[in-house]
């Protein structure tokens, strides 16, 4: 018997339920890669996640080779290439772990029915998650809106008490009966090489995500509670990608914390332990509302929100915002620092959706477009959940009335101005009094440090006393009109 193993976003050997359910069931395996964007309903990965996304396939296609079972690539659509290499290798099963975007939801079982309905054995598995979404709920059986009695459901119902599935040895082909594509016909790759800074940032793969997990228990795990704000360290784990492309689970996360906790690596830190764990909780919650409430990619999940008045869009701020070019140092940081790496600092994350959405008043859905395309690890149920909290409108809503001041924030999160100054060199001779607020700065100390405002650097793009007087003047209007 043959098995089809359809590797989607789970590009890894170990603790990989289908693929384990697919040996258990057949001889031999054939695994498959098919790639169909147009069946992601909109999402299709953006460029930074195409990058990650080649060299994902390229790792997984070595790892796969060398045990044996050479990776088949393949262009959609899903049902029909499932059907033509069933018939090509007279596989009788079809597993795969499950993804929980609303589109894929549909087409995954729009795709089990038809090849039951040819009688071949299709099975999903949970290979993304520490608990299904569905299977939280709080006592009335509704999904739940607020993280923390959330996270405590999913505590009691074992979500870290988890086991791994092993990583298989020798495998069995029947790839050879097929003829694949190419990973560079795909063209995920750009086209203009703009991609050398994620090139220096990170090593795709199964291998990579396991040494940047090893990494960060040994030397940020401990100070993570107090670290994990600062974005002019390497206080987190920067395992999102690795999440996203599933080259490393949820499961095998957890059950390394708790293996460097018990080994004593946490240095009695137990606060950073519960930080961390709780923070892959989030992951899980923002899983949790995609499943529940599949329109909140583009609607917001507190309906008061519908009818915000937002102004028309202001392109040139939106610009602005998006090249780092808006004259708020910590801003301009965090802009640059996605678009070089494709990743941004969480509380820089924060800090850049306040302004593009309660001092621009520019609609948090071109945000979340924005870092769509630009981040590695953009994913549509934390993205969707990050931008509505920062905007006020999503569960467990930072309230509207919450404004990030950039300047505050940077002063209180980069004090010596290291992450400023390393995205946004031409402020570096600064001193520190003013560089969070070059504005403030006399004439002198300007001339001083080379920068003239208005053509080294920019001036703010928006008053930020006034712009949070408007943001808040609209949310009132909308109050009263509820
Ligand atoms: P760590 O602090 O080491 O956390 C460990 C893991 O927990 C992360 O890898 C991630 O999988 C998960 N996690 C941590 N924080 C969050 C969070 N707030 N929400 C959900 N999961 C979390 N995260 C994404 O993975 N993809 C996105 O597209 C995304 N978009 C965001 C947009 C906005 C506006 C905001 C405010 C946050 C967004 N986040 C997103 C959440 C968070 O910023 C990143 O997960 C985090 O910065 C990743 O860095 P890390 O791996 O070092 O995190």
């Amino acid at each position: 018997t043959t098995a089809l193993i359809w590797f989607r976003r789970d590009l890894r050997l170990a603790d990989n339920p289908a693929l384990m359910a697919a040996l258990d069931s057949a001889e031999r395996i054939v695994p498959v890669y098919i790639h169909a964007p147009e069946e992601e309903g909109g999402w299709a990965p953006g460029g930074a996640s195409r990058w990650w996304l080649h060299h994902g396939l390229a790792r997984l296609g070595q790892d796969l080779a060398e045990l044996g079972a050479p990776l088949v690539i393949r262009t959609g659509p899903s049902l029909e290439t499932l059907q033509d290499l069933i018939r090509e290798t007279g596989a009788s099963h079809v597993h795969w772990n499950r993804l929980y975007e609303p589109d894929i939801i549909h087409r995954d079982t729009r795709i089990k029915q038809a090849l039951q309905a040819q009688g071949v054995r299709a099975r999903s598995f949970n290979g993304a998650l520490l608990l299904e979404p569905w299977a939280v709920q709080n006592r009335s059986g509704d999904p739940y809106r607020v993280f923390t009695p959330y996270w405590k459901a999913c505590q009691a119902q074992g979500a870290l008490e988890v086991s791994l599935q092993p990583r298989p040895g020798r495998l069995m082909s029947a790839s050879e009966d097929c003829r694949g594509e190419a990973l560079e016909s795909l063209g995920l790759l750009p086209t203009i090489s703009w991609d050398a800074g994620l090139a220096e940032a990170w090593t795709p793969g199964e291998e990579g995500a396991h040494t940047a997990l090893e990494g960060f228990l040994d030397h940020a795990l401990a100070d993570y509670g107090e670290d994990r704000n600062l974005p002019d360290r390497v206080g987190t784990s920067r395992l999102s990608p690795h999440l996203h492309f599933g080259e490393i689970s949820p499961r095998q996360v957890v059950h390394a914390c708790q293996r460097a906790v018990a080994q004593g690596r946490h240095r009695g830190a137990d606060a950073s332990v519960k930080a961390f764990l709780g923070e892959v909780g989030w992951r899980e919650f923002g899983h949790h509302l995609l499943f529940h409430f599949p329109h909140t990619p583009l609607n917001p999940l507190d309906t008061r929100f519908e009818d915000f008045p937002w102004p028309p869009r202001d392109d040139d701020a939106l610009q602005a915002w998006q090249q780092g070019r808006t004259g708020l140092p910590i801003v301009d940081a965090g802009m640059r620092e996605l678009w070089t790496t494709g990743w941004m600092h969480n509380r820089v994350r924060m800090i850049t959706a306040s302004l593009l959405t309660k001092n621009l008043l520019i609609h948090w859905r071109e945000g979340a477009r924005w870092f769509w395309d630009t981040l590695v690890d953009a994913d549509l149920a934390s993205n969707t959940l990050g931008w509505q909290w920062t905007a006020g409108c999503g569960a467990d809503a930072a309230p509207y009335f919450r404004v990030f001041n950039p300047v505050l924030q940077g002063e209180r999160f980069d004090p010596k101005g290291d992450y400023v100054r390393r995205w946004v060199p031409e402020l570096k001779n600064l001193p520190d009094k003013y560089l969070h607020k070059p504005w403030q700065a006399p004439e002198s100390v300007l001339r001083g440090a080379g920068v003239r405002p208005g053509r080294d650097y920019p001036r703010p793009i928006v008053d930020l006393a006034v712009s949070r007087r408007e943001a808040l003047a609209a949310w009132e209007t909308l109050r009263q009109s509820a």
